[in-house]
């Protein structure tokens, strides 16, 4: 027992060379008193200065500090897969490489989850220290479109300090930009949330590897989350609704336009209608095949890699105590 992990930070880094010595000091000392078994796992994105080098020194004199490199840049959601994937804690805590989080924030989250029993306990920076325009008006617009398309409401879902139990991170598959999004994909899994204020501070070495650019990408992705959140498991529903009723409206206007043609002997070739309900019963099949093909695939997703389409929090029968005992999550 002694040696099992119940706390792991994973930190993914692109080009911070200057903050990882600074980052050691900060955040040993926090995670050395919580009096907990720990690991870092520092997860460089192909980083082209000294990053690597300055980790490994570190990881030289501190085993607890574990590190992933990239062979090339992938991206912070890559990042923190990689170190979702190689985590070994019951408890999961990821945090940025800038020194923006405060370490010191760490055991507020980890009072907050165990004061509710939570799954993910979100970092809120409540007094932001960005530009406002560039910075903190996009990212209160996407909070407030991510909380409302997905119903897991959270004043900061850019925060990146957060902690998660294991049964989140071991059970959801990032891509795209989706590492903000967490929160609202696990709730596919049915988790509780909550949140803690958190210290946000300024970038002290560096600078920033996002422009404004990102709020399309957080845009797309929000369409990619909604869709997998409400119809992932039964596309037909969406695609074959919209079809039907196009189809439905092109046959109408097809009704319509034979009156005029059959029998008030009207000519109808110059008409925009026409090429309306030609359009619309095209793409209402369209649709509806899309919508079918949609079905296979979802199919195919889910029977190939045995993945069911629930998650059980608890099962009470009559060997329960061996289901426990495999399934519970040891405490934090
Ligand atoms: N990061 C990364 N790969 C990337 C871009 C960023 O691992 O391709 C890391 C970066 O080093 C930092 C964190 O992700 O630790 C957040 O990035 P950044 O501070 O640039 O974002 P911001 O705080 O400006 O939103
Ligand atoms: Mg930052």
């Amino acid at each position: 027992m002694s040696n099992r992990v119940e706390l792991s930070v994973v930190i993914p880094l692109y080009n911070e060379e200057d903050s990882v010595e600074p980052l050691y000091a900060e955040l040993s000392p926090v995670l050395n008193e919580l009096g907990r078994t720990y690991e870092v796992i520092l997860v460089d994105d192909g980083s082209k200065d000294a990053s690597f080098a300055r980790l490994k020194a570190i990881h030289d004199r501190d085993p607890h500090w574990k590190v992933i490199r990239f062979r090339r840049n992938y991206g912070q959601t890559a990042g923190l897969s990689a170190g979702f994937e190689q985590a070994e804690g019951d408890v999961v805590i990821t945090l940025d490489a800038d020194l923006q989080n405060d370490p010191r924030d760490i055991p507020k989250l980890l009072d907050k989850m165990e004061e509710g029993d939570y799954d993910i306990v979100s970092g809120w920076r409540k007094d932001r220290k960005e530009p406002f325009l560039s910075r903190r008006l996009p990212s209160m617009t996407a909070n407030w479109l991510i909380s409302t398309t997905t119903g897991v409401v959270l004043h900061d879902y850019g925060c990146t300090l957060k902690a998660y139990r294991r049964v989140v991170t071991k059970n959801i598959h990032l891509y795209g930009e989706l590492h903000r999004f967490i929160p609202a994909v696990a709730s596919s899994i049915g988790v509780t949330v909550s949140e803690v204020p958190v210290n946000d501070r300024a970038r002290r070495f560096g600078k920033s590897k996002y422009g404004i650019m990102r709020t399309f990408r957080v845009l797309l992705d929000l369409i990619t989350v909604r869709f997998i959140l409400s119809y992932s498991t039964r596309p037909l529903q969406i695609f074959g609704g919209a079809g039907l009723a196009m189809g439905a409206l092109g046959i109408l206007i097809g009704f319509y336009l034979s009156y005029v043609k059959l029998i008030l002997g009207e000519n109808i070739g110059d008409r925009p209608l026409l090429i309306l309900a030609v359009l619309l019963l095209i793409l209402g099949v369209q649709m509806v095949s899309i919508g079918l093909v949609a079905e296979i695939v979802i199919r195919t997703y889910h029977e190939s890699q045995e993945k069911p389409i629930y998650m059980v929090r608890e099962y009470l029968g009559h060997d329960s105590e061996e289901v426990e005992a495999k399934q519970a999550s040891p405490e934090i």
